[in-house]
């Protein structure tokens, strides 16, 4: 492959088609930001959507605002929006609660429609958060549900007929690997188990088709790709023909029928509706519709390649730039099996991460060893590649990485 330099990241950028986006955010100067896979950054327009929700709706309107503002439909109508990212239908998707939340009530509900069967299938690599509930949801049911655990590429052998519901992160947050979605669900469906999906790392990231590969039920986070800000609400997918079928266990005056009415009885509503719970966080809903705006006029398979060529691009120059370092790709090389994001090993991963955001390069670190580059093709610009990985170089090169500050871990790597 022939030797990169930078004159061919600025060519990249002067005919990007999503250009366009980065004014859509707020970056602050000399920061190249890699960690939109955790937090996405602040649209432009998110302060004064939310001073205007404050002062004019809140401030004004007080109690009317949940009818004159259309507060109440907030968690349909932004669960419309993503539904246009993630292959769904608008009365598929609605946004509440968080995704830890979401993956109680939707396992539940999806461990209803085969009470014979005892297994959550998932794989070792699947985000703690996500395992956690599922071990919290089994004792509290008392059914001897089991969470069997294998390895990411051993998942298609494993579902079979005693398997109740396979719940996978589409891309392990760790190394970017991708789960074959079509494949899981056509294996899932072909012995009657059932899919639920987290798209933590997917919603916003590049194009998801929940309908066209048959998933049964999805959930997914705010603050990635969706650019809702810190602790954004989470959405969840429940197709069209297991809404009326099946009920999530956490009664709320939401998810009734006439919440309204005041019954001392719950009755679930039809549809979507009674995925929800209580009442939606008007104010980080706000937040969240303004991430999402940011996707207005945007196609969703120009980010995809994008992504993918920034993800090569990294890994081509890591290569061409620090060899000998001690880096070890922890992500497929090939895009077709990888997220948005790539990753390495290296011995002092977070001394290296926590010197490289010192000089502006952002992205974050998983134990035990793991430095995490994010790809956002909206703001992220080709260039940015070439500037980060030449810190990179400069931090490795210096050793200075190993400087005691660079060592002492926070509370959140
Ligand atoms: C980020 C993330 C979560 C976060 O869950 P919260 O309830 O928002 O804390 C859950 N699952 C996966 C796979 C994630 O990447």
């Amino acid at each position: 492959m022939s030797v990169l330099d930078r004159a061919d990241f600025e060519a990249l950028d002067a005919k990007d088609p999503l250009a366009f986006a980065r004014e859509r955010f707020h970056l602050p100067d000399g920061v190249i930001y890699l960690d939109g896979n955790s937090l996405g950054a602040l649209p432009k327009a998110t302060a004064g959507k939310i001073d205007t929700v404050i002062r004019e709706q809140w401030g004004q309107d007080l109690i009317t605002g949940w009818n004159k503002h259309g507060w109440v439909d907030l968690p349909r109508r932004l669960g419309a929006k993503i539904a246009a990212l993630i292959g769904a239908q608008a009365d598929e998707v609605v946004v509440c609660d968080s995704t830890s939340l979401n993956v109680f009530k939707l396992l539940s509900a999806a461990l209803a429609l085969r009470p014979d069967r005892k297994v959550i299938l998932s794989d070792n690599g699947n985000f703690p958060t996500d395992l956690y509930m599922a071990q919290g949801l089994a004792q509290l049911l008392g059914r001897d549900h089991r969470l069997e655990l294998v390895a990411p590429d051993k998942i298609i052998d494993r579902i079979d007929t005693d398997v109740a519901v396979v719940m996978l992160t589409e891309v392990d947050y760790r190394t970017g690997r991708r789960h074959d979605m079509a494949a899981v669900n056509a294996r899932a469906k072909a012995v009657g188990a059932h899919t639920l999906w987290d798209l933590a790392h997917s919603a916003g990231a590049f194009p998801v088709d929940l309908n066209g590969t048959g998933a049964d039920f999805a959930i997914g986070c705010g603050y990635k790709y969706l650019n809702g800000g810190p602790g954004a609400p989470a959405f969840l997918f429940v197709a069209r023909r297991w809404q009326d079928a099946t009920q999530q266990p956490l009664f709320g005056w939401f998810g009734h029928a006439a919440p309204f009415a005041f019954e001392t009885a719950y009755q679930p509503k039809t549809g979507i509706d009674r995925f929800l719970v209580g009442t939606p966080p008007v104010l980080s809903m706000a937040a969240l519709a303004c991430g999402l705006d940011t996707f207005e006029g945007v196609d969703l398979s120009l980010v995809r390649q994008k992504s993918l060529t920034l993800g090569d691009l990294m890994i081509q120059l890591v290569a061409q730039e620090c060899a000998g370092f001690g880096l070890t790709l922890a992500s497929p090389t090939e895009g077709v099996r990888r997220g948005s994001q790539v990753s390495y090993a290296h011995i002092g991963g977070y001394a290296v991460m926590q010197a490289l955001i010192a000089r502006g390069v952002i992205g974050d670190f998983r134990a035990p060893d793991l430095m995490r580059f994010g790809f956002t093709p909206l703001y992220v610009r080709y260039q940015d590649i070439w500037d980060a990985v030449a810190t990179l170089k400069t931090v490795l090169t210096t050793a200075e990485w190993r400087l005691p500050a660079f060592n002492q871990r926070a509370a959140v790597t």
